[in-house]
């Protein structure tokens, strides 16, 4: 089994039902993550269609605005949800300073129930990874999957020595920074993704699909003189590992556990 620990499902239109046939046929394991309530609901019912959907709960920096002011109302939603993401800063794309005490203030409320609930995190750090790192120490969360990781490489090593885990995505067939980073990052932390259906959109102007995670674990290998087997045993180990204790995805584990030869 594939594992695509990043994606957004809710953002396919007409090609949803292929995308999900997609996932059944190369039985990618997929996360699905929330940029905000609607997306959640959205996600849900997505999940619903298929088992190996993991459907996650977070408000994405870019709408933190829309919801500082409203936290509470959220609870419902981050009690529900498995897993916490998507969730973390973006002082790079967001160019608005005045945002980022919303993002931070968004980032801090999730991660304290993330503590509080023991649920693992999927991370946006675009140019805030310093402070990233800081507030996942603060808050002592290892179980942090770093999604699409493209900062400065001590701040890469120092999340690896906190504990967090990273995905490898579509980029890395085009990007000499994130060939960089797919090499640096750890055996025992490497994870992959599509970031679908958005992120081939972004690069290359068509939409991700989940068999496109096969190319991500290709490029990987290549860059570390391994075979795609590998890497696609590793990534599913690391996962394993990472969910192992984890009370909210026992089914999740039962699944990949099966999967296992
Ligand atoms: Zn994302």
């Amino acid at each position: 089994m594939l594992i695509d620990a990043h994606t957004h499902l809710d953002k396919y239109a007409a090609e949803l039902d292929s995308a999900l046939e997609d996932i059944d046929r190369h039985h990618v394991f997929t996360v699905a993550v929330a940029m905000d309530v609607p997306s959640y609901r959205r996600s849900l019912e997505i999940g619903d269609e298929c088992n190996l959907v993991l459907p996650t709960f977070g408000i994405h920096p870019r709408r933190a605005p829309e919801y500082v002011d409203h936290l509470s109302d959220l609870v419902p939603f981050i009690e529900q949800s498995p897993a916490i993401g998507e969730i973390g800063l973006d002082f790079h794309w967001v160019k608005e300073s005045s945002q980022y005490p919303a993002q931070l203030k968004v980032l801090e409320y999730f991660l304290a129930a993330a503590r509080e609930q023991n649920k693992m995190v999927n991370l946006h750090t675009k140019g805030a990874e310093k402070q990233v790192l800081d507030l996942l120490e603060r808050y002592d969360i290892q179980r942090a999957i770093v999604h699409w990781y493209s900062g400065p490489m001590d701040i890469l090593r120092a999340l690896v020595q906190f504990g967090a885990y990273f995905t490898v995505g579509v980029e890395v067939s085009y990007s000499d920074t994130i060939q960089a980073i797919a090499r640096e990052i750890p055996e025992h932390r490497l994870l992959t993704e599509t970031d679908n259906p958005g992120g081939l959109k972004w690069l290359k102007g068509v939409v991700g699909m989940p068999a496109d995670i096969q190319n991500v674990i290709d490029v990987i290998a290549r860059l570390r003189n391994s075979s795609a087997e590998w890497v696609a045993r590793t990534v599913h180990k690391n996962f394993l590992r990472m969910i192992k204790d984890d009370a909210w995805l026992k089914d999740i584990r039962a699944i990949l556990l099966q999967s296992e030869r």
